[in-house]
């Protein structure tokens, strides 16, 4: 058994855009407010990123700009492994093991591969799109991690991995560690401003309804007041029957701590321009805030020396977990 000190958690965000609100409210702040209670690793997944063909040169710049926004978000690199995923091999090992764990039934169950299959090119769907989730259980499995903060749409992913874990434990014997999601009871899933019933997704690129920690602060209000409601004048939180005004509320609620029902109460007759200018005001200090320490963190030197410390320390314990692994399946 592990002590509390002990304790690992992990988290990682795809190179694949700028970061937006929703990875923000759904992982980096549940991370970053926990960092110093564990022992935490924190990784650009650069290897999710090419599951569809990627330009070489925007990656790269990417995976900095990656890097900047978890410093500026507050990850602490003296308390936090940060490191690239590909800069540690043993992901695309441990991942291929891991593949070979994992069912095409459970791989085609995956919300997100049925999501995203659906908007398929003329040649078809990328394996990536399909084999990534154990390539998932792979990277928050080297670490032995107890517990991966993350966004809705990831649970189902993190509870393969367990699945995995147990799976491999059975038949080969106690190699890793099971570990549990973090999923925030607010802001777990912050929605398309525009199209309310959608993800707020960073992929989607510019985008009237996706905020970006980058946006310039200006945009960032227009995108909020014009954000879709409904044609109450209520602000009462109802996902079903209101998910514009319940997005805007549960951004506020995540944003700055409140609760939703005390939200509720202070806007009782009041309209919602006065909401969103408050959701609106909110969420430009917020973002107001990170702007400004990101510009301290693009230094590609500095960014570079991190990720070079984050990879060696990350590697001793990837490295050992893979050995038992291997040692587990009788290939050592
Ligand atoms: P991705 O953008 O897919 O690389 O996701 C990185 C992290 O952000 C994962 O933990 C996601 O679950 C989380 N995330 C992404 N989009 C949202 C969203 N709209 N709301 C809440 N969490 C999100």
């Amino acid at each position: 058994m592990k002590n509390n000190e002990q304790k690992v958690m992990l988290t990682g965000v795809r190179p694949s855009g700028n970061l937006t609100l929703g990875n923000y409210l759904g992982a980096i702040k549940n991370f970053v407010t926990r960092q110093a209670q564990y022992k935490s690793y924190i990784f650009v997944a650069d290897l999710h990123a090419i599951t569809s063909p990627r330009d070489p040169a925007e990656l790269r710049i990417a995976v900095n700009d990656c890097i900047a926004m978890y410093l500026a978000c507050g990850v602490d690199p003296e308390q936090t492994i940060v490191f690239r995923q590909s800069d540690v091999l043993e992901h695309g090992i441990m991942g291929f093991i891991m593949t070979f764990q994992t069912h095409m039934g459970e791989l085609s169950r995956m919300t997100q591969f049925k999501l995203k299959s659906q908007n398929v090119g003329k040649n078809g769907i990328d394996t990536g799109l399909f084999v990534y989730p154990p390539l998932m259980s792979a990277d928050i499995l080297l670490y032995n991690t107890d517990i991966v903060p993350v966004g809705l749409d990831q649970q189902q992913h993190v509870e393969l991995t367990r699945d995995l874990a147990q799976r491999f434990n059975k038949r080969y014997g106690d190699t890793f560690n099971e570990p549990d999601v973090y999923i925030a009871p607010v802001g777990n899933k912050i929605l398309n401003l525009q199209n309310p019933t959608e993800k707020m997704n960073k992929s989607d690129g510019p985008n009237p309804g996706t905020i970006f920690l980058m946006d310039d602060l200006k945009l960032v209000r227009k995108k909020i007041m014009s954000a879709v409601t409904d044609s109450e004048s209520v602000v009462r939180f109802d996902e079903e029957a209101k998910p514009g005004i319940s997005n805007l509320i549960s951004i506020l609620a995540a944003t700055t701590g409140e609760s939703i029902e005390s939200i509720e109460k202070r806007f009782v007759g009041h309209g919602y321009g006065e909401f969103k200018r408050e959701v609106a005001d909110a969420v430009c200090n917020l973002i107001g805030n990170i702007q400004t320490k990101h510009q301290q963190f693009k230094n590609p030197d500095v960014l570079d020396a991190i990720l070079t410390a984050g990879a060696e320390r990350a590697r001793i314990v990837a490295a050992e977990t893979l050995n038992r692994a291997r040692v587990a399946l009788g290939l050592k």
